[in-house]
């Protein structure tokens, strides 16, 4: 077991040069503007801190798309994301109506129909995979490999709901606070030092997003399963 590490120089946790500021695991836009919640940081450069902004915008406007989104999400929609879309995320807003499916977002207590939604999964892979690293790195106190290769589903399908259910998580969730963010985890490591982790990352209590970060020359996270002394890692 990996004893619990922080940082303890202030090197930029993303490319270690000296930090200069704080980065937020799960974005800070995430959270409504007053609050209570634990904010999960790490010692930052400016350069990194300020590296997926559009893409965390953009991040957020999809996790408050949802139907089921609880009142902290619809707080946060109200007082942050209707005031950017009439200063000038006209460009963002577009992109986000432009392909087929439908969507509404909760305005005022009801839902409000917007048209049409596409969603750019590589710029919401971005931060989530961005998460993802800032967990593993505050959790281990070493950062992910680089090379790690990343598989994303955002609201998994049937058959990954039940490869979730099955999956033994880390006893001890991730909770920043219940109704912002929750995330599960499980890391996995052989004799070889590969290593494969699943991550269950619950945004506003509804949102689901599944991610699964492996060794590049692993073919696939199960593979690790037939590794003898494959134990999971606790982090
Ligand atoms: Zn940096």
């Amino acid at each position: 077991m990996s004893p619990r590490r922080r940082p303890r120089n202030k090197r930029c946790w993303q490319c270690g040069v000296e930090a200069t500021t704080k980065d937020h695991i799960v974005p800070r836009n995430l959270y409504p503007k007053r609050t209570q919640a634990q904010l999960l940081t790490l010692p930052c450069c400016d350069t990194c801190n300020q590296g997926l902004s559009k893409d965390e915008e953009y991040f957020r406007l999809v996790m408050l798309a949802d139907w089921n989104i609880n009142e902290v999400g619809r707080r946060v929609f109200e007082e942050s994301v209707v005031p950017s879309l009439h200063k000038g995320f006209e460009g963002l807003r577009m992109r986000a109506l432009s392909e087929s499916r439908p969507i509404s977002l909760p305005v005022g207590g009801s839902f409000v129909d917007t048209g049409l939604w596409s969603l750019d999964s590589n710029r919401l892979n971005r931060v989530a995979e961005k998460i993802v690293r800032g967990l593993y790195f505050r959790m281990s106190g070493q950062p992910m490999a680089p090379d790690m290769k990343f598989q994303f589903q955002l609201r998994p399908d049937d058959e990954l709901r039940e490869l979730i259910l099955k999956t033994p998580w880390h006893p001890r969730p991730v909770v920043i606070d219940p109704e912002i963010f929750i995330a599960r985890h499980r890391i996995a490591r052989n004799e070889s030092g590969q290593e494969a982790s699943g991550w269950l990352l619950i945004f506003y209590r509804c949102v689901p997003y599944f991610v699964v970060a492996m060794s590049s020359d692993l073919q696939r996270a199960t593979d690790l399963d037939a590794v003898p002394n494959s134990a999971p890692v606790e982090v």
